[in-house]
């Protein structure tokens, strides 16, 4: 990866004409949000998150399930600048964001060309009767006062797929854009990090980050926290 200043950085946000921000964990840490590393660190030696976030658990150990995901939570989280900024380019630009975040800031900031890669906590639904369900409801019981069939939060857990719509939406966006910007994740979560072949040749990538990714084409670099730069769009 080519390194370049924030200067430099700037400047290759003002030239894109579409783009495309694929984002992780560390853009929502300055909001108060947890990166899913530390999860493990809490939850050493006790059972892993894998198999907490798993439909088998969901399904065979309900309360269990339950329990964990709402450690999860944080409705009291706000978006920051980077969520806000973000937000605001899709006003001048045509600006898409595909976020592996579950924890539904873009959408609160504002972003209307959002692909929640993931799904969101927020988006919370029966599995018996696929009525949808307040947050608030959900946080208050995992049963559901109408049928009495188990809610859950609408992510993709370890053994579901991927929403269909959801990744070829992804792809388009990645596809047309002449920038993408890869902000606040180390990049290694498949398929989502499989979105960067799907970029055109001409196409500019800018990775807007603390510690260096595994690219197999050319990028730029900004070694820096991102709420810095967000802060000069
Ligand atoms: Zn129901």
């Amino acid at each position: 990866m080519e390194t370049i200043d924030q200067k430099q950085a700037l400047h290759l946000i003002k030239e894109g004409k579409k783009i495309t921000f694929l984002t992780g964990a560390g853009i929502s840490t300055p909001s108060g949000i947890p990166d899913y590393r530390s999860l493990s660190g809490v939850y050493q030696g006790i059972e892993q998150p894998e198999y907490l976030l798993s439909a088998t658990c969901l399904i065979e150990e309900p309360q269990k399930f339950y329990d964990f995901i709402q450690t999860l939570y944080h409705p009291n989280a706000r978006p920051n600048m980077i969520h806000s900024k973000i937000a605001t380019l899709e006003k001048t630009k045509e600006t898409w964001v595909i976020s592996q975040n579950i924890d539904g800031l873009h959408k609160t900031a504002g972003s209307h060309n959002l692909v929640d890669f993931h799904g969101s906590l927020y988006d919370c639904y029966c599995r018996n009767c696929g009525q949808k369900v307040s947050v608030e409801e959900y946080l208050t019981s995992d049963r559901h006062l109408v049928c009495g069939g188990q809610l859950r939060p609408g992510i993709v857990l370890y053994e579901e797929g991927l929403d269909q719509q959801a990744i070829v939406t992804a792809i388009e966006a990645v596809e047309q854009s002449d920038l993408i910007v890869i902000v606040g994740t180390s990049f290694q979560v498949h398929p989502f990090c499989d979105l960067i072949h799907y970029t055109s040749e001409e196409a500019v990538v800018l990775v807007i980050n603390q510690t260096t990714i595994q690219l197999n084409r050319h990028a730029y670099f900004l070694n820096e926290e991102a709420e810095s730069i967000f802060e000069n769009i």
